[in-house]
Protein backbone atom coordinates (compact mmCIF):
# COMPACT_ATOMS: atom_id res chain seq x y z
CA UNK A 1 0.00 0.00 0.00
CA UNK A 2 2.93 2.22 0.86
CA UNK A 3 4.03 2.01 -2.67
CA UNK A 4 1.28 2.83 -4.25
CA UNK A 5 0.74 5.82 -2.21
CA UNK A 6 4.25 7.11 -3.31
CA UNK A 7 3.39 6.27 -6.81
CA UNK A 8 0.03 8.37 -6.43
CA UNK A 9 2.37 10.98 -4.94
CA UNK A 10 4.78 11.26 -7.57
CA UNK A 11 1.84 11.52 -10.25
CA UNK A 12 1.55 14.77 -9.27
CA UNK A 13 4.69 16.37 -9.22
CA UNK A 14 5.96 18.47 -11.83
CA UNK A 15 5.71 21.62 -13.83
CA UNK A 16 1.08 20.13 -13.11
CA UNK A 17 1.71 21.57 -9.21
CA UNK A 18 -0.60 24.18 -7.35
CA UNK A 19 -3.60 24.49 -9.78
CA UNK A 20 -5.78 24.18 -7.43
CA UNK A 21 -8.96 26.64 -8.66
CA UNK A 22 -10.61 28.54 -6.48
CA UNK A 23 -14.29 28.18 -6.12
CA UNK A 24 -14.00 25.18 -8.69
CA UNK A 25 -16.84 22.75 -8.07
CA UNK A 26 -14.81 19.75 -6.78
CA UNK A 27 -16.92 16.41 -5.98
CA UNK A 28 -17.08 16.07 -2.24
CA UNK A 29 -15.30 12.42 -1.89
CA UNK A 30 -15.75 10.31 1.18
CA UNK A 31 -13.45 7.57 2.22
CA UNK A 32 -14.49 3.76 1.78
CA UNK A 33 -12.83 3.32 4.83
CA UNK A 34 -14.14 5.52 7.28
CA UNK A 35 -16.45 7.56 5.71
CA UNK A 36 -14.90 10.87 6.61
CA UNK A 37 -15.10 13.83 3.96
CA UNK A 38 -11.86 13.49 2.01
CA UNK A 39 -9.12 16.48 1.98
CA UNK A 40 -8.53 18.13 -1.44
CA UNK A 41 -4.21 17.77 -1.64
CA UNK A 42 -4.12 18.65 -5.07
CA UNK A 43 -5.12 19.41 -9.02
CA UNK A 44 -4.31 19.39 -12.31
CA UNK A 45 -6.59 20.44 -14.90
CA UNK A 46 -5.92 21.18 -18.63
CA UNK A 47 -5.20 24.72 -19.57
CA UNK A 48 -8.11 26.42 -21.23
CA UNK A 49 -10.12 22.82 -20.51
CA UNK A 50 -10.37 23.12 -16.75
CA UNK A 51 -13.48 21.11 -16.72
CA UNK A 52 -10.80 18.30 -17.59
CA UNK A 53 -8.76 17.31 -14.70
CA UNK A 54 -7.75 14.95 -11.92
CA UNK A 55 -7.61 15.68 -8.45
CA UNK A 56 -5.81 13.66 -5.23
CA UNK A 57 -7.89 13.58 -2.11
CA UNK A 58 -6.52 12.71 1.11
CA UNK A 59 -8.05 11.33 4.55
CA UNK A 60 -7.37 13.09 7.64
CA UNK A 61 -9.03 11.10 9.85
CA UNK A 62 -5.87 9.86 12.56
CA UNK A 63 -8.46 6.84 13.76
CA UNK A 64 -8.88 5.81 9.66
CA UNK A 65 -8.74 2.22 9.92
CA UNK A 66 -6.42 2.50 6.69
CA UNK A 67 -4.23 4.98 8.14
CA UNK A 68 -0.85 3.78 8.92
CA UNK A 69 1.03 4.99 11.72
CA UNK A 70 4.31 4.46 12.27
CA UNK A 71 4.62 5.30 8.49
CA UNK A 72 2.22 8.24 8.32
CA UNK A 73 0.21 6.83 5.39
CA UNK A 74 -3.20 7.90 4.48
CA UNK A 75 -6.09 6.50 2.49
CA UNK A 76 -5.45 8.87 -0.79
CA UNK A 77 -7.75 8.80 -3.99
CA UNK A 78 -6.94 10.28 -7.36
CA UNK A 79 -10.38 11.57 -8.96
CA UNK A 80 -10.73 11.92 -12.77
CA UNK A 81 -13.02 14.11 -14.13
CA UNK A 82 -14.02 12.11 -16.99
CA UNK A 83 -12.36 9.59 -19.76
CA UNK A 84 -10.89 11.99 -21.39
CA UNK A 85 -9.06 13.89 -18.15
CA UNK A 86 -7.51 10.17 -17.79
CA UNK A 87 -6.17 10.05 -21.13
CA UNK A 88 -4.47 12.86 -21.24
CA UNK A 89 -3.19 13.42 -17.88
CA UNK A 90 -2.42 9.74 -17.63
CA UNK A 91 -0.55 11.08 -21.11
CA UNK A 92 1.27 14.37 -19.11
CA UNK A 93 2.38 12.30 -16.48
CA UNK A 94 4.57 9.94 -18.39
CA UNK A 95 5.72 13.04 -20.11
CA UNK A 96 6.53 14.95 -17.37
CA UNK A 97 8.51 11.88 -15.23
CA UNK A 98 10.38 11.41 -18.82
CA UNK A 99 11.48 15.55 -18.47
CA UNK A 100 12.74 15.49 -15.38
CA UNK A 101 15.37 12.06 -15.90
ZN1 LIG B 1 -10.37 7.35 6.27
Amino acid sequence: MSESFNIVRESFKGPFVGRIIEGFPYPAKDCRYCYSQLILEQAVHVQGQEEVYKALFFCHNDDCPAYNEPARKQYAKVYYSCDEAFDRLEMLRIMANQKTR
